[in-house]
């Protein structure tokens, strides 16, 4: 039985990311089941400077890469509702996403069948998070023609993300790792609200949800170190009852 899927105008299928190539920041969706992978994938990867979102099931990947196509999509094979190859003969004639396979097939005949029905790379488990970084950036690199750039700037403030350091006006700020990982995903992101809910998701990976108090702690102690504060916001702003935003605060000479 083929699926069915809400497809976006024909003319928003094969869009390419621009808002992100404008930040240069590689956005990558993992398409993976297994929750212990997926999470271990996406730290890795969100260390080595991706902005990298998940989902645990074909067809919602699927509908991710239509709704909000990412630069690269990282695809395990064995999904719970549809299979990878599968996915890939359905997303190829509405999207030229580049695709690496990452499953623990590792006979001819799938890999043959992956490339045959659009994947870019494939890569066999267990893999390192250096081959597939490695992998990812090659890609990249032939299908974008664009390095991944992996500094973020916000007005006075300069986010690392390979070196994992923050500079504010020069000065460097001392972050603890989650605290780091909260500013950098709000850094790729300047001016557009996020929910704190897609912050425990994306952030702390808890798609469940979680407690939003874990969000809004991180957050004041966040401020802090930005030097500001909920009700004189420079950087960081709260909107009520919908998330949070980082901007660049007015005047801020471009640099
Ligand atoms: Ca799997």
């Amino acid at each position: 039985m083929q699926p069915s899927l809400s497809l976006p105008p024909a003319d928003l299928r094969c869009r390419r990311p621009v808002e992100h190539y404008g930040r240069r920041v590689a956005v990558l969706l993992l398409v993976e089941d297994d929750p212990r992978i997926r999470t271990a994938l996406t730290r890795a990867l969100t260390d080595r400077g991706h902005a990298v979102s998940s989902e645990p099931a074909g067809l919602r990947g699927l509908q991710r890469v239509l709704d909000d196509p990412p630069d690269l999509v990282v695809l395990d094979l064995g999904l719970p509702d549809v299979d990878g190859i599968q996915l890939l003969r359905m997303l190829r004639p509405v999207s030229r996403v580049p695709v690496i396979v990452a499953t623990a097939r590792d006979d001819d005949a799938a890999t043959v069948a992956a490339l045959d029905a659009g994947a870019d790379d494939y890569v066999v488990k267990p893999f390192s998070a250096e081959q597939l970084d490695a992998r990812i950036r090659a890609v990249l690199r032939r299908t974008a023609g664009d390095e991944t750039v992996t500094r973020l700037e916000v007005g006075d403030l300069v986010v690392d993300l390979r070196a994992r350091t923050v500079e504010l006006a020069g000065e460097q700020l001392e972050l603890r790792p989650r605290e780091f990982d909260l500013l950098a995903y709000l850094a790729a992101r300047p001016g557009e609200v996020v929910s704190k809910r897609t912050l425990l998701a994306e952030v702390w990976q808890q798609p469940m949800g979680g407690a939003d108090k874990t969000v809004d702690v991180h957050l004041s102690w966040l401020r802090r170190k930005l030097g500001e504060t909920a009700s004189e916001p420079r950087l960081l702003h709260s909107v009520r009852g919908v998330g949070v935003k980082l901007v660049e605060p007015p005047g801020s000479a471009p640099r």
